[in-house]
């Protein structure tokens, strides 16, 4: 028996051109495409408005290698995270976090991770793959239906915050991101999207040339390279005198600013020298910070900081005339929150 291929892999071009060597008209592989991605269904039988006889051609010819809702897990504050299982039976979390506002995906861009920051429950499981950019896509469009469904609204924005380094998987992400902005897709726009990263340099500088039109938010949590060093080892291979460079270089190329995630830890990160070499760090760019409260994982001796220390650090960078936004956890109880994705349930 012939090898069936994922029909998701194939452009719309391509579509059209199987049907019209197949005998069909070329705007066939147009409907085809609009059922794959606006309305994103997971067999050729939904795909209602073609003959039994073409979807059956489909079938013999093409898989759909969708994802799956596995399980889903709700929080007291609304937040819901899913397990969502891969043709392969990997399995990736994706979450929907609600505020009064607006609805926000944190979608996954690879199953586990290849960096190794300490304070993150996701670098315990490692690297396993990447994801392709209809996985990404999928979890977007998976989202949008529980918004719909418990919100009564569509998406209002997307993080790149879930499982995985997304510019360690660029080209999929680049891909997935595309979809989701097309009007052949969720026709999103690229505003409300944030890729967040650890801070990989050429990559960084990378997207600048490629001029995405997204936002882009590094996890910084020192700007010592001694300290980063020893919560985010990955950073002995990119220091923060390339990191500089890489967003110095996207600033000028994008003219947007950048937002920096920080969690300050006892003893680690609490001293008056990191507050004063953040408040540096912020001016070689315009930005912004978000101080994320940690969420503990499992035997990690990491510990959130004093009041006293995060009211330090707020009124520095304040009087240094630096936004600053404390964010809450959301979904902690069930283990959604930031840093918490391991596949535990
Ligand atoms: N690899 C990307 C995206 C995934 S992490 C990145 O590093 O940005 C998403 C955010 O959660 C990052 O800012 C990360 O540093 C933060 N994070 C990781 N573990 C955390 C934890 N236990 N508590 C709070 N934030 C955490």
């Amino acid at each position: 028996m012939k090898k069936k291929k994922d029909i998701r892999a194939l452009t719309k071009e391509q579509l059209r051109d199987f049907f019209v060597e197949n005998g069909d008209k070329a705007f066939r592989g147009n409907q085809v495409y609009e059922w794959l991605w606006n309305k994103a269904v997971y067999s050729f039988d939904s795909m209602t408005s073609l003959s039994k006889e073409t979807r059956k051609m489909l079938d013999e010819n093409f898989v759909i290698n969708n994802i799956e809702v596995d399980t889903i897990q709700r929080s007291n504050d609304g937040t819901i995270k899913n397990a969502i299982k891969l043709h392969d039976g990997l399995v990736v979390e994706s979450v929907l976090i609600p505020t009064e506002s607006r609805t926000t995906a944190c979608v996954s861009s690879q199953v586990g991770c290849s960096l190794d920051c300490k304070f993150c429950a996701t670098a315990r499981l490692k690297r396993m793959r990447n994801l392709n950019a209809d996985e990404i896509y999928d979890q977007v469009v998976a989202i949008n239906k529980q918004s719909e469904l418990y919100h009564n609204h569509k998406l209002s924005n997307i993080v790149f915050m879930g499982m995985g380094e997304p510019l360690m998987n660029y080209n999929n992400v680049i891909k997935s991101i595309e979809k989701i902005t097309s009007d052949e897709g969720l026709g999103m726009s690229a505003k409300r999207i944030t890729v967040s990263t650890s801070g990989v340099p050429k990559m960084i500088k990378k997207m600048a040339d490629d001029e995405v039109k997204f936002n882009l938010a590094v996890s910084l949590h020192s700007a010592i390279n001694e300290v980063r060093d020893q919560i985010m080892p990955f950073n002995k291979r990119f220091p923060l005198e390339d990191l500089r460079e890489a967003l110095e270089y996207w600033y000028k190329k994008t003219s947007r600013k950048i937002t920096y995630e920080y969690v300050v830890w006892q003893g680690i990160n609490d001293r008056k020298e990191d507050i004063n070499a953040l408040v540096k760090f912020c001016k070689y760019v315009p930005s912004k910070v978000n101080l994320i409260e940690y969420n503990p994982i499992d035997d990690s001796d990491f510990q959130q900081a004093s009041e006293v220390a995060l009211n330090n650090y707020i009124s520095n960078l304040e009087m240094n005339d630096i936004v600053v936004n404390v964010r809450r956890s959301r979904g902690k109880d069930i283990d959604a929150a930031c840093g918490q994705l391991a596949n535990k349930s």
